[in-house]
């Protein structure tokens, strides 16, 4: 998935701009605040001057887990301003506010047949693959990866709607009808999942969820009931609630035992959507449980343009609002500070960097 990040030690810096301030993840080190070069931007890139970047779940999972090169400059989730174009790039103009969806080759199957989000050759991603992301003052991205903020939309917002945009494609892979809907986990994916899930009409929605301070911000959300995951008998208690099992369940706790769980939790002919990326192998206690009750099980993975465009809409209605997620505001040089501090421990619920001039 990663090569060596280009544009980071190697190229000559752009005509009359300065270092710039990046966050760079050192093999030794984990995160480091530096100074690196800034882009050069060819014939078909645009360059982007940074409002705000999210720090995402995967973010987190890709240090943790050692999956980067030396150099390499995360931040997927990117709300900014078109600074400036390559002399063949198309897309809106300079000055244009913009957030990102991250991937886009233009040559496969999957970019030509609009699942730009499944794209894997020739993969280019913006801070999640080979392109360097957004924990920078820039990044240089392709046109057509660009998403024009609509009026309302202030840059927090904006940063974060691909976020939401991942609980939207989440629910959208489990089909257009409603009904009983379980969340498990109520990190930003969940508690996203279930502003989205009480927009598009589901109900009784219910969390799973450690954290009382998670648990808390799901009841602004959106959720009708809200559980401690590890309360003892939670799963009976919660059957006689929601009788005969769960329409929906969206697993976005990375807790692979949960999976299992679910399928007892579901209802006959329910879906179960692992939203989480899990590392470690997964073990189904029950298995024949899927067959007796015809247990639809499916996945998602990041999302689609139109679904940051829907999200982005919502936003600038009033439906949406990002901002009750975000519990860190912070700087680059702040960051690997606060990783430290509040992500790796858990305590953060979305942190967001606060880089150029918001809007
Ligand atoms: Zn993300
Ligand atoms: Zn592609």
């Amino acid at each position: 998935m990663f090569r060596k990040p280009e544009g980071i030690g190697t190229c000559p810096r752009t005509k009359g701009k300065q270092p710039m301030k990046a966050v760079v993840y050192r093999q030794s080190k984990g995160l480091v605040f530096e100074e690196v070069p800034d882009y050069p931007v060819t014939a078909d890139e645009v360059l982007v001057k940074v409002a705000n970047t999210g720090f995402c779940g995967s973010d987190h999972s890709l240090i943790a887990g050692g999956f980067l090169p030396d150099g390499y400059i995360l931040g997927h989730e990117i709300s900014g301003v078109v600074a400036e174009k390559g002399a063949a790039a198309g897309g809106p103009p300079v000055g244009t506010k913009v957030c990102i969806r991250p991937t886009y080759c233009g040559r496969c199957a999957n970019c030509l047949g609009g699942r730009p989000h499944l794209c894997r050759v020739h993969r280019r991603t913006t801070g999640i693959g080979d392109l360097p992301g957004g924990f920078a003052e820039y990044v240089r991205v392709f046109p057509q990866m660009l998403i024009p903020i609509p009026v309302g939309v202030d840059s927090r917002n904006a940063a974060l709607a691909e976020t939401f945009a991942a609980a939207l494609h989440a629910i959208n892979c489990t089909g257009p009808e409603t009904g009983s809907a379980l969340v498990m986990g109520g990190g930003p994916i969940g508690l996203s999942a279930i502003r989205i899930l009480k927009i598009l009409g589901y109900g009784p929605i219910v969390l799973f969820e450690p954290v009382k301070a998670k648990r808390e911000i799901a009841l602004t959300c959106g959720a009708d009931h809200v559980f401690d995951s590890g309360e003892t008998d939670l799963d009976r208690h919660v059957t006689a609630i929601v009788q005969g099992g769960f329409q929906k369940i969206f697993e976005c706790s990375g807790v692979t035992a949960n999976v299992g769980r679910a399928v007892h939790l579901a209802a006959d002919r329910g879906q179960v959507c692992i939203v989480s990326v899990m590392f470690k192998p997964l073990t189904l206690p029950d298995p024949y449980m899927i067959n007796f009750k015809e247990v639809r099980l499916t996945a998602s993975i990041s999302n689609t343009h139109e679904e940051n465009v829907q999200c982005l809409d919502w936003m600038a209605s009033g439906k949406l609002d990002a901002r009750p997620l975000i519990s860190d505001l912070t700087s680059l040089e702040r960051l690997p500070d606060v990783y430290r501090e509040r992500v790796e421990s858990g305590l953060a619920v979305k942190v967001l960097l606060q880089i150029g001039d918001e809007f």
